[in-house]
């Protein structure tokens, strides 16, 4: 399987209950490199723009309330297969049904405040690593 980047983001939830440390020991232990990195606070505004692809989902004005609510640590993950192992990691959308183990198992408060975002496919990777990352900020 080839190297690849994923974008991750430690949401709200997780970074106002001391949680970075954590989560980002359980990507360096499943082999995902921590290339690039910075603690942001969104606007609502550009939360809404990164989740456009849920807006006309029901849940998307509190999704982008909760995004602004107070920091988040975007990160660029990278690793053999990292797209997909990153979502192994987070585990499922909703901590119910998440693996034990999993941050969302760990961590999750609920199926909104979740602790954790990942990219799903190669293009979403490529855009929201775009989004928060110039090229200059991947060192590798
Ligand atoms: N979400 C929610 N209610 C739902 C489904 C999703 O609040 O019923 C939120 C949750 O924070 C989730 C995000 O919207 O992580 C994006 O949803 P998606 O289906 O893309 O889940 P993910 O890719 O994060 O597992
Ligand atoms: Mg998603």
């Amino acid at each position: 399987m080839a190297t690849e980047r994923t974008l991750s983001i430690i949401k709200p939830d997780a970074t106002t209950r001391n949680l970075t440390g954590k989560i980002n020991a359980k990507f360096e232990e499943a082999g995902l490199r921590i290339v690039a990195q910075k603690r942001i606070q969104l606007t609502k505004e550009q939360a809404g723009v990164f989740y456009a692809v849920h807006a006309e989902r029901p849940f998307y004005g509190e999704l982008c309330e909760f995004m602004a609510s107070a920091p988040v640590v975007v990160q660029v993950l990278e690793g053999e297969g990292a797209i997909l192992k990153n979502r192994e990691v987070m585990g499922a959308t909703n901590p119910a049904d998440a693996a034990p183990g999993t941050i969302r198992a760990e961590f999750a408060q609920s199926v909104g405040e979740n602790s954790v975002h990942g990219s799903d496919s190669p293009e979403a990777a490529a855009e929201e690593i775009a989004y928060f990352f110039s090229g200059l900020e991947l060192v590798g």
